[in-house]
């Protein structure tokens, strides 16, 4: 079955279970099964009379449960989706607009000022009563085929501007159906905790693991995320049995000791992705959680979430350090590359690239990009979409294991940055000669934060703590605030190398 084709399965057959809850601060808001059939038919119906064209559907909010029922209405009437969280600052919201060039843009949450093109605006008191009163026709001859994109998720790009991954549905329906693999142990009751905003790619393995699944998404709002406190009171009466979230996220709850199966008595399965999930978080999940499997696993956006993935027993904690990020899923073949594109051996460290049925068709209105990235390789005779990672890593007896980034793009508290990204909004702003950015790294190598450094049309001495204050405000117009170096430093030039790059490593030990 398709994941549209099990999803309206769900709602005809659970109507009255819950499918989504939003947990925020002193409120919480859901929606039956039988309520997102409803509410995304209707959309749905909304969707297909305001628009002519099937262009993709830019949907801008938090987590509100009519996201979620507008992502159901535009599979539902063969658009894409494109999910833009509030975090998103209004400079990249404006760059996302103007690239998707929407017909349409739902809104859960007010749209910051930015120029909409000839996008109609669905606002959140429209969309409520639309989805509670409008009409509802019968979708099915519109539903979204297998390989038209699916959802488009924008990433951090080098040259300043986001770029936006494009996901069929056949990749999707690849994805999930290796995904439910690992949520077997939960077999009592999938309640699935979504911790990312639905822009970022992590969130496609828990809502629509819980969506394929007929489960509960049990999401937690930003502002929920930041006090501990209830945070832990709402995951106490969550029934919460499978958690997703990056190991930084997880780190953060191991540190208070409350964090166990006294808290979460029915979660069994924890599943990582996106940076690196070290022995010890392991170590420490296996002994709080002793009836839940936990799993590492590895992929970018542009592969459909993930594409490796090891269950991490206390035996594969012994045998390995680091861990590996797992094996290939089925329809997925990893090769080790060196520079030239010759096959690496086992054992011997190259690009990753991923070949298999999950490989994104490519960046959205971006053939340069995509040409660089993306290609195609045969396996047994088939051919694959493959993709570039431009991570670093080796296989050994069929697992792989990752080794960092052969590029300046980083992870930082599972956010993934190109430095690039960062440099280049900088040198927009005045006075900006040039810039390097670095990351500052804790022991294990895991990024703490960012510094930025600087070479001004002025002299260094005159750059004053006040200036590097209006300097990282002026940078929260284009950058999301986890992206704002957290120190700015003016030097009088930058050192250079042999080939004239930015010499990084003498810069770091400036
Ligand atoms: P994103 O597109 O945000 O999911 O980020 C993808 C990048 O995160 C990959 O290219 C890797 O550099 C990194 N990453 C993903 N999974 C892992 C993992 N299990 N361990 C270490 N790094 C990871």
């Amino acid at each position: 079955m398709t994941i549209l084709e099990t999803i309206s399965n769900h709602e005809n057959t659970r109507p009255n279970s819950l499918a989504y809850v939003l947990n925020a601060p002193g409120r919480t808001s859901s929606l039956t099964w039988g309520e997102l059939g409803s509410r995304s038919n209707r959309i749905g119906t909304h969707i297909l009379r305001c628009t002519k064209e099937r262009k993709p559907v830019v949907i801008y909010g938090h987590k509100d449960p009519l996201m979620i029922a507008s992502f159901v209405a535009c599979s539902k009437t063969g658009r894409a989706y494109c999910p833009v969280d509030v975090s998103v600052p209004v400079g990249r919201v404006q760059d996302i607009v103007d690239e998707v060039e929407p017909e349409l843009i739902i809104a859960t949450e007010d749209l910051p000022q930015i120029n909409c093109g000839n996008a109609t605006v669905l606002d959140a008191a429209e969309l409520a009563r639309i989805s509670t009163e409008g009409d509802m026709e019968d979708l099915t001859p519109h539903w979204i085929g297998p390989n038209d994109v699916y959802y488009i998720i924008f990433t951090s790009g080098s040259t300043g501007k986001p770029k936006g991954v494009q996901i069929t549905r056949d990749c999707l329906d690849n994805f999930v159906r290796w995904g439910k693999t690992m949520c077997t142990n939960a077999k009592d009751g999938y309640v699935f905790v979504n911790q990312a905003p639905y822009s970022f790619d992590l969130s496609v393995m828990d809502l629509y693991l819980s969506l394929s699944l007929g489960g509960t998404e049990y999401a937690l709002s930003k502002s929920l995320l930041e006090s501990m406190s209830e945070l832990f009171e709402r995951l106490r009466s969550s029934d919460a049995t499978i958690w997703v979230s990056t190991p930084s996220f997880v780190e953060m709850c191991l540190a208070d000791p409350a964090f166990n199966e006294e808290l979460l008595p029915q979660m069994r399965t924890f599943l990582f992705c996106g940076e690196t999930l070290t022995n010890r978080t392991a170590a420490r999940l296996i002994e709080a959680f002793p009836k839940a499997e936990v799993y590492n696993t590895y992929g970018p956006t542009e592969s459909t979430v993930a594409v490796t993935g090891i269950h991490v027993t206390p035996s594969v904690l012994e045998e390995h350090s680091p861990l590996p990020v797992g094996r290939p899923k089925a329809g997925t073949v990893i090769r080790i590359m060196d520079e030239q594109g010759n096959l690496q051996e086992d054992g011997n460290k190259g690009e990753i690239v991923i070949v298999g049925d999950s490989v994104s068709v490519g960046y959205f209105n971006d053939e340069e990009r995509t040409r660089k990235a993306f290609s195609t390789a045969d396996v047994d005779g088939t051919t694959y979409r493959s993709y570039r990672t431009g991570d670093e890593g080796y296989l050994q007896d069929g697992l792989l294991f990752y080794s960092g980034r052969i590029d300046l793009q980083i992870k930082m508290h599972g956010y993934r940055i190109e430095l690039e990204d960062i440099e280049a909004n900088i040198a927009k702003l005045d006075g900006v000669e040039r810039v390097a950015v670095l990351p500052v790294r804790r022991p294990d190598g895991s990024v703490r934060s960012l510094t930025a450094y600087l070479v001004m049309n002025t002299p260094a001495q005159d750059f004053s703590s006040k200036d590097g204050r209006a300097l990282r405000k002026k940078l929260t117009v284009s950058l999301p605030s986890y992206m704002i170096p957290k120190r700015i430093r003016v030097v009088d030039d930058l050192p250079v190398t042999n080939n004239g790059k930015v010499d990084r490593k003498k810069l770091a030990t400036l």
